[in-house]
């Protein structure tokens, strides 16, 4: 698409689509080959290059969907840039749960690939930070991925500005590959990391971001502000979670805010919350989630909106 903007995933070589697409709860859960295939195809023809995914979404079947999709739309491994990550593991066994143990990301580096039917992902997260393993191992681990083939950017995700920091230094010291990129929430919601905690980050690796949830769930569009509908996200089990954002009284202040915001503009409230994501420099790119690719139509419109967007940013970063 024209008018999809690309930015440098951190201090890389890489270009990445300023918004891109993810599977988390989606793939395997909401949706089966098809209307994956039908949501990838939209994305990419788009512009959208970068594609979200991980060990632990579906058990692995988010994996397996994705990479038969790009398959049966004759997409070739150079036309996108695949993530995958680990920490949670799907084996319910000592050292392949909740951990970053080398043992656990060397095997499960393998257990991706051979779900995904690829030689290599090009970036590879570590999920969560993990105390409990030395940070000498995990970038050892991440490391070796990378001089292997099986990756060729390594990242983190939810990992504290502190670990971040500390394998990068240890990196660099011991000339290891590098960090390159967080993956953080960031939504109007929740700011605190990527607007504070990372800041020292951005000037010291130049650490590039893939955000998650810039709608919070849904809860940013006021699908939720009269009430839960049957076929949304907070209905679904195992997610309470997004019910105690809707049930949070500040948050319902903000989502009056922005919905007060959205009336005055003319602009949709997701389109707002998108953008606004978006206008922040330091993110690479903002991952959209859809359970239906009518939603993936509506977000990318976005794009048209991004110059009015820009106009109320001052008003929106008040919410
Ligand atoms: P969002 O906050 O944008 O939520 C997406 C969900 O909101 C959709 O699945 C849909 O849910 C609803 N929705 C989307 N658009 C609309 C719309 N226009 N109108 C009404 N409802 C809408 O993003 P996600 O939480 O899905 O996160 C995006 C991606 O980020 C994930 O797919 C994943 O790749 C990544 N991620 C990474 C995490 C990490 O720890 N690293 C954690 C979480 C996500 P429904 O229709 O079911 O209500």
């Amino acid at each position: 698409m024209e008018n999809m903007p690309y930015r440098q995933l951190g201090n890389s070589g890489l270009s990445v689509s300023l918004f891109s697409f993810g599977s988390w709860v989606t793939f395997g859960k909401q949706m089966d080959v098809q209307p994956v295939k039908e949501c990838l195809k939209y994305a990419f023809d788009q512009g959208i290059n970068f594609f979200d995914n991980a060990e632990v979404y579906a058990g692995g079947v988010s994996e397996t969907l994705m990479m038969e999709g790009f398959r049966q739309l004759g997409l070739g491994r150079n036309e996108y840039v695949l993530t995958t990550k680990f920490f949670w593991g799907i084996e319910n066994r000592l050292n392949f749960r909740n951990t970053l143990n080398r043992k656990y990301l060397m095997q499960a580096i393998d257990g991706s690939l051979k779900r995904m039917k690829t030689d290599f992902v090009d970036v590879a997260y570590c999920h969560r930070y993990d105390p409990n393993t030395p940070i000498h191992e995990i970038v050892f681990a991440m490391d070796q991925m990378i001089r292997d083939g099986k990756a060729l950017y390594w990242g983190t995700s939810e990992w504290p500005a502190d670990a971040i920091n500390a394998a990068y230094d240890f990196a660099v010291e011991n000339k290891l590959h590098r960090p390159i990129v967080e993956q953080p929430q960031y939504n109007m919601l929740h700011k605190e990391k990527v607007e504070k905690e990372f800041k020292p980050l951005y000037a010291k690796m130049k650490l590039g971001l893939t955000t998650w949830s810039p709608l919070a769930s849904g809860v940013l569009t006021g699908k939720y502000m009269n009430g839960i509908p049957a076929d949304s996200r907070a209905a679904l089990p195992g997610m309470s979670f997004v019910k105690d954002e809707i049930d949070n009284r500040e948050n319902q202040n903000k989502v009056e805010k922005l919905a007060a915001i959205s009336k005055k503009s003319g602009i949709s409230m997701a389109h707002l919350a998108l953008g606004w994501c978006a206008l922040n420099a330091n993110v690479s790119t903002v991952i959209l989630g859809a359970s239906r690719i009518e939603q993936l139509k509506e977000n990318l419109n976005v794009l048209n909106h991004l110059n009015k967007i820009t106009d109320l940013k001052k008003e929106l970063d008040q919410i």
